[in-house]
C-alpha cells in the first residue's frame, strides 16, 4: 500500500466520524490497471476503498464547481492551484473544503507504459521503490517509474499543494529549475505559415468529443460557447475551421487560468497534444504579467483584473 493511502483513509474516517464534512472525494482502484477512478464516500466504513498510488492523475477539482456540501478532497500541487482559482472565481467556497494535501511525485502516463509493453496486455501494474512492475499472463516487465511520467508531470515546478488543511507527506524540494517551454520556443521561431500548418496537423485528428473540455476543472460554464445555438458561435462539424476555432477560443478562455494539470490531454481519445495551446498562453501570461495561475488567493488571474498600467501596446 502506498504510504499516502493509509493517511488518506485515516483522515477521511476522522472527518466523516466527526461530521466535519459531508463527503470525501478521492480515488479508488479502477477495474483496469493504471486507471484509478474518482470515488465519493459519505460513510466511515467506506474509507477502505480509498487508494493512492502513481495512477491518481485525475484532477478531482473538476467535480467541485457549484457544489453546496462540505467536501474533503485530496489535492496534488496542480489540483490545489485549481482550487485557488475556483475559489477566486466563486465556484466553491473555501469554508466548504477540507483539503488533504499530497506532495506529488508525478503521475505515470498509462499510454507510455502500454507503448513500452508493445502490445502485451498487463493484468496488474504496481509501483515499488521507483520501479513499475507490469505483470501479464506470460510476462513480467520492470520499468523505471520516473521515465514514464506524464509530460506535464516531468516538467512540473509546483508539486507541493499551495493550499491545504493537512499535508500527508513531507514537502518536496528541487523541482523548480525545469525548462517548461522548450516545445513552445520551437513553435515561436516558426514562420506564420509553418505554425499554422503545425496546428492544422495537430488538430486534424480531433473528433470534437469535448472530453478535453469536460475534464478541465476550469471549463465549468453552464453553457459552453460551442453548445450555444442562439447565437451559434461556430459550427458543430469536424470541419477544420470549426475545430480550430473551438480549440483556439477554449485556449484563450484558459489564459492565466490553466495549471497544466494535464487532465485535458489525458482525456483525449485521439492522444492530441492539446496542452501545446494552453502552455503557449501560460508562457505569454508569465512573460507579460509575471503571473502563474492559482498560486495565491491574494492574486486574481490577470485577464479578469484591470490596472491602468496594464500593457496596452497590442491595442491598435
Ligand atoms: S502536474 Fe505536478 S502536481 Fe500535478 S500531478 Fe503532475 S507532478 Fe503532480
Ligand atoms: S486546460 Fe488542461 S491542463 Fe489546463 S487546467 Fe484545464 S485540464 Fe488542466
Ligand atoms: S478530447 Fe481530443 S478529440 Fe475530443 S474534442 Fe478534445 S482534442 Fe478533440
Amino acid at each position: 500500500m502506498d504510504q499516502y493511502t493509509g493517511r488518506i483513509r485515516e483522515i477521511a474516517r476522522r472527518l466523516l466520524q466527526e461530521s466535519k464534512v459531508d463527503v470525501v472525494l478521492g480515488f479508488q482502484r479502477g477495474t483496469l490497471p493504471m486507471i484509478n477512478q474518482p470515488i465519493l464516500i459519505n460513510e466511515p466504513a467506506q474509507v477502505r476503498r480509498l487508494n493512492w498510488d502513481s495512477f491518481c492523475a485525475g484532477n478531482l477539482t473538476t467535480y467541485l464547481p457549484r457544489r453546496r456540501d462540505r467536501i474533503a478532497l485530496v489535492v496534488k500541487g496542480c489540483d490545489s492551484r485549481n482550487v485557488v482559482l475556483q475559489i477566486l472565481e466563486n465556484q466553491i467556497k473555501r469554508e466548504q473544503l477540507y483539503l488533504i494535501g499530497a506532495p506529488c511525485h508525478g503521475m505515470v502516463d498509462r499510454r507510455l507504459v502500454l507503448a513500452a509493453l508493445n502490445g502485451r496486455e498487463p493484468m496488474e501494474v504496481t509501483v515499488t521503490n521507483g520501479q513499475l512492475r507490469a505483470k501479464g499472463d506470460d510476462f513480467i516487465e520492470v520499468l523505471p517509474r520516473d521515465d514514464y511520467l506524464q509530460e506535464n508531470c516531468s516538467i512540473c515546478t509546483h508539486r507541493n499543494p499551495v493550499l491545504y488543511d493537512e499535508l500527508i507527506g513531507d514537502p518536496l524540494v528541487g523541482h523548480g529549475q525545469v525548462d517548461r517551454y522548450a516545445d513552445i520556443r520551437a513553435l515561436e521561431v516558426m514562420s506564420e505559415d509553418e505554425r499554422w500548418h503545425h496546428f492544422h496537423e495537430l488538430l486534424a485528428p480531433c473528433i470534437r468529443c469535448y472530453a478535453c473540455r469536460n475534464a478541465c476543472p476550469m471549463c465549468y460554464c453552464p453553457v459552453c460557447f460551442v453548445d450555444e445555438s442562439m447565437p451559434q458561435w461556430l459550427g458543430k462539424s469536424i470541419d477544420p475551421t470549426d475545430t480550430k476555432t473551438f480549440h483556439f477560443l477554449r485556449a484563450y478562455h484558459l489564459a492565466g487560468r490553466c495549471t497544466d494539470c494535464g487532465n485535458c490531454e489525458r482525456a483525449c481519445p485521439m492522444s492530441i497534444k492539446i496542452r501545446l495551446l494552453t502552455k503557449k498562453l501560460e508562457k505569454d501570461i508569465a512573460e507579460l504579467y509575471g503571473y502563474e495561475a492559482g498560486l495565491s488567493l491574494d492574486q486574481r488571474p490577470p485577464l479578469d483584473t484591470y490596472r491602468p498600467d496594464d500593457p496596452q501596446e497590442f491595442i491598435r
